[in-house]
């Protein structure tokens, strides 16, 4: 199989499972025409962060990467009413493209963009009240520093999904050491003495290629 019959493969399941979503469709749009790069989860991807929210009635949702919001609009739809979701987005321009994106797509009102280095922005974070749900998905080498302060931030039975551990099996290739494949490594590595936590990887195949989540519960 090569990736273009995955991306066939995600056309064809979307095809009866997601239906079109002129606010995603527009913000995707407006992210390319404004120069972001295309790096966002897949649609199948952004629903199944959508039916992870739901399924654990998160109210509080905290996100670290933000790009353009895709990924954010997907999460803020799964919390309720008076829910809410805190990303974290280094550059300004991406928080800008993804605040109008959030405008359009009515949420706005649920989400705050904090902008800087996450490492420093999730240190201001309170746990007071918890976060019931996060999702990491920003530059892979800081991985295990954002896992380690979000598991500060999270309840006990929270959730804490990573993206992007498997590259294509590259992850777990000795003779690479690139930066993104590291970090991964590292978060791995310090999982496995985590009292705190509980962790799985479960494989991802579709329009993106082959990569996976890391799905963790903190105990
Ligand atoms: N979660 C988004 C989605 O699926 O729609 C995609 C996020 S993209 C893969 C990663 C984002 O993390 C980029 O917008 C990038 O600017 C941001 N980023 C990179 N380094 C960062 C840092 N040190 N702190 C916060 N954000 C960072």
């Amino acid at each position: 199989t090569t990736v273009e019959d995955w991306k066939r493969s995600d056309a064809y399941h979307n095809s009866f499972l997601l239906a079109e979503d002129p606010s995603l469709t527009a913000a995707l749009k407006h992210s390319h025409e404004e120069g972001l790069p295309h790096i966002e989860v897949s649609a199948a991807q952004g629903k199944f962060l959508h039916l992870l929210v739901k399924s654990a009635g998160a109210k509080r949702v905290l996100e670290v990467g933000t790009l353009a919001g895709y990924s954010t609009i997907w999460l803020a739809r799964g919390v309720p009413e008076d829910g809410s979701v805190v990303t974290l987005e280094l550059e300004e321009k991406h928080a800008k493209v993804a605040k109008e994106n959030f405008a359009t797509a009515a949420v706005a009102d649920k989400i705050t963009v904090i902008v800087g280095p996450a490492a420093d922005t999730i240190k201001t974070l309170e746990s007071n009240p918890p976060f019931d749900f996060a999702f990491i998905d920003a530059d892979k080498a800081g991985n295990l520093t954002y896992f380690t302060e979000t598991k500060r931030l999270v309840k006990s039975g929270g959730v804490i999904i990573v993206d992007n551990v498997v590259r294509n099996a590259r992850v777990a290739d000795p003779d690479l050491t690139d930066a993104s494949i590291e970090g991964v490594r590292k978060l791995l590595k310090a999982i496995k003495e985590d009292t705190e936590v509980e962790a799985t990887t479960i494989g991802t195949v579709g329009d993106k290629g082959y990569d996976g989540f890391l799905y963790a519960v903190r105990k």
